[in-house]
């Protein structure tokens, strides 16, 4: 059985629990998208006259327009694959997308009642794994997906992007298939940049900030979008594409630094000592996010309009030592499984000592790194092994912790560390 589980598509590389059918070759397997997406690509060579499909990798035709959602709780346990905790944030972002695409889905209006967007807002430290939900997210649900930083942005006219060249990235990453991009997924990195600096209007020019978030309004309510192909600025003498926004989700995230304190102030807890130790004050802000609403947001400096179209905001906790621990080890794709199979495939069985583990925790943690840092630590214990090992025919490497001390010591990782 275990082996059953290694089965995987040939094609597009997705695992036999991702797929609904996986159909075995004399050496390989593939799976149902797959064969649809051969099937057009056969058609088109052809020139039989078929709708290309969304072409994300694995596809969905476009021609068909229900989407295959996956039910509330089928998601999560996918996203539990990939994302160690952060439950709050996995069952409020499930059930928000669950909704979207019950809302793309529906055919028309049978009364008067319209289902609006469910836009979602994340609140969250750097490194805490939602740059990694919206993209596991979009993975399952295989429609086309980009990731924006919002800092890019600026008003038109002014040195920077304009806010609908966002849309540039997503037409790109599908191929300039519109209506598949018309049902895609925007990650929106950073929305707190572009936060109003202070909580009143301001009589002052804020080309980065309100003017990219009136923008950005437009594209979140819904409407027709001249997209510049290429991105960048628009040109009077550039072809634009027609988007319609209705039905894109737009996943916002940000850290948000200091929010806690505005939490604080509006649930009258005392912002008790945030000068007293560390981990007093991590648990403070753990504990302070769960209760952030669109409120507090507001007096962080995002307009009332914009949060109005962002109605799920939701939290993801700081990563503590355990759940460190967890990342590297547990989701299916993670840092160690990715090096066991590197060195698996020069026939190197990699194995590690548990402290090992603990010991990349710790510096991950010392260096203020977070998850992003396991991978580095780790590249930089078994660079040199890297280096040395293939073609010299051993079959074993166990790294035991003063190896990896030592590795780590050599590394130029070890001069990183922050004061
Ligand atoms: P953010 O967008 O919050 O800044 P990311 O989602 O980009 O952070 O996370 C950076 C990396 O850290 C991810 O690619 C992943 O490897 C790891 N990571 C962070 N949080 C988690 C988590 N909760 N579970 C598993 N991996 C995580």
């Amino acid at each position: 059985m275990a082996k059953q589980n290694h089965l995987h598509c040939s094609f597009c590389g997705r695992g036999r629990d991702e797929v609904k059918i996986l159909i075995a070759g004399q050496e390989g397997h593939i799976c149902e998208s797959c064969v649809e997406h051969a099937e057009d690509i056969i058609a088109q060579e052809l020139g039989l006259n078929r709708e290309p499909s969304t072409n994300t990798g694995a596809t969905q035709p476009a021609s068909s327009l229900k989407l295959n959602v996956r039910k509330p709780a089928e998601i999560k346990s996918f996203l539990d694959q990939y994302i160690i905790g952060q439950d709050d944030a996995k069952k409020v972002i499930t059930v928000a997308v669950y909704n979207h695409f019950k809302r793309v889905n529906q055919k028309q209006l049978q009364d008067d009642v319209e289902i609006e967007k469910s836009n979602i807002v994340m609140v969250g430290e750097t490194g805490t794994g939602k740059t990694l939900i919206a993209k596991t997210i979009a993975r399952l649900l295989n429609v086309p997906f980009a990731i924006v930083d919002a800092t890019v942005f600026t008003e038109a006219g002014y040195v920077g992007e304009d806010v609908e060249s966002m849309l540039t990235r997503l037409l790109q990453n599908c191929n300039y298939d519109v209506q598949a991009a018309e049902r895609g997924i925007v990650y929106v990195d950073e929305i707190d940049k572009i936060a109003r600096k202070g909580d009143n209007p301001s009589i002052t020019r804020d080309v980065s900030g309100e003017g990219v978030q009136q923008g950005l309004l437009k594209m979140l309510e819904g409407t027709e979008v001249l997209v510049p192909p290429q991105g960048g600025r628009k040109h009077p003498d550039q072809k634009m594409i027609k988007l319609d926004t209705k039905n894109i989700l737009f996943i916002c995230g940000g850290a948000f630094d200091g929010i806690d304190k505005v939490i604080a102030r509006r649930v009258n807890t005392n912002a008790i000592g945030f000068n007293v130790n560390k981990e007093m004050q991590d648990y403070q802000r753990k504990n302070l996010l769960q209760f952030i609403t669109a409120q507090d947001l507001k007096s962080f400096g995002l307009i009332p309009e914009l949060l109005g179209r962002l109605p799920v905001v939701t939290h993801l906790n700081p990563l503590d030592a355990e759940t460190l621990r967890s990342i590297l080890t547990e989701p299916k794709n993670s840092v160690i499984k990715q090096y066991v199979r590197l060195f698996d495939m020069e026939g190197i069985a990699l194995t590690f000592d548990d402290a090992v583990y603990d010991f990349m925790v710790e510096k991950a943690l010392e260096y203020k790194l977070g998850a992003r840092g396991l991978r580095s630590i780790c590249e930089g214990i078994l660079t040199d092994a890297m280096f040395e090992l293939p073609g010299k025919g051993e079959t074993k490497l166990h790294i035991t912790l003063e190896y990896a001390h030592s590795m780590f010591s050599k590394s130029n990782m070890s001069m990183l560390k922050v004061a």
